[in-house]
């Protein structure tokens, strides 16, 4: 992680799904820039432990991002503990994967909620406090399957690619108020989530069907969504970036 970069200093942030993988990361590195972060995730005893690591900068709510009402508990926080809310992360997601003739309803439901229905009400409910704060950044943490088909990503690809259309529709509805809305697309990230597929060896594997050779690490998210959070990005908005060793090209 580097310590230069865009800074943060007096931007109080949202992250979903902070508890572990990519948007641990993501909270470490906005604290590290400057700014204050309000970490959920359902689960608790995780986000609790990366909010206490932070100290001061930091504090965490049990939330899931289905929960409409919850939302609101999620902001007041923000705004009770540092003042003000500037940026909102849309992170938690969960990862399923199966043939879509053989694939669920339950499960694509669930993806669908999780994945998009979480990101709209979490846009939903911070934009009275951005356009108090004058203007903000939503950063919605898509993936490479919400660019292209991949087999097995009928549910998963489905809600991806959803997100991608909210940023973009989002972005145009919040131009106005000087919110952005920009989406970011990880690909194979080394994180809990895609642990169980990659198998022991990881990152030292080499990746062939990667141009880079490798899988990507959380705090190399990070720094995109970092820079998509600062005032450096301040003319980006509705934008789509790829952050996958060039796997999509
Ligand atoms: P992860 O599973 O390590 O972390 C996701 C976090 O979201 C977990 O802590 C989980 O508890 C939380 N979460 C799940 N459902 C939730 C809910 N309903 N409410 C609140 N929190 C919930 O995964 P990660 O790799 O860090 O994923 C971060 C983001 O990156 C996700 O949007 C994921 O889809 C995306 N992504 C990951 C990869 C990858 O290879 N790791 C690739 C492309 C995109």
């Amino acid at each position: 992680m580097s310590a230069d970069g865009p800074r943060l200093d007096g931007k109080v942030a949202v992250i979903t799904g902070a508890g572990r993988g990519q948007g641990a990361a993501e909270a470490r590195l906005f604290v590290q820039a400057g700014a204050c972060v309000v970490i959920t995730d359902v689960r608790a005893e995780e986000g609790r432990a990366v909010a206490a690591e932070l100290g001061d900068a930091a504090v965490f709510v049990r939330h899931d991002v289905t929960e409409a009402a919850g939302w609101e508990t999620v902001t007041r926080t923000a705004v009770a503990s540092f003042g003000r809310l500037d940026v909102l992360v849309n992170n938690a997601a969960l990862w399923r994967t199966a043939p879509v003739d053989t694939e669920t309803e339950e499960s694509f439901a669930l993806l669908l909620r999780v994945n998009l229905l979480g990101p709209f009400l979490g846009i939903k409910a911070v934009v009275p406090e951005l356009r108090t704060a004058g203007g903000g950044s939503i950063v919605n943490i898509s993936s490479t399957a919400g660019l292209k088909g991949l087999p097995g990503h009928a549910a998963y690809g489905a809600s991806k690619f959803g997100l991608r259309g909210l940023t973009r529709s989002a972005a145009v509805d919040l131009a106005g108020d000087r919110i952005r809305v920009n989406s970011v697309h990880p690909g194979v990230i080394d994180t809990p989530m895609v642990a169980g597929a990659l198998g022991p060896e990881r990152g030292e594997r080499d990746h062939p069907r990667v141009p880079l050779r490798r899988i990507g690490r959380p705090d190399e998210v990070a720094e995109l969504v970092r820079y998509l959070a600062s005032d450096a990005s301040a003319y980006i908005t509705g934008a789509e970036f790829a952050v996958d060793g060039g796997l999509t090209t």
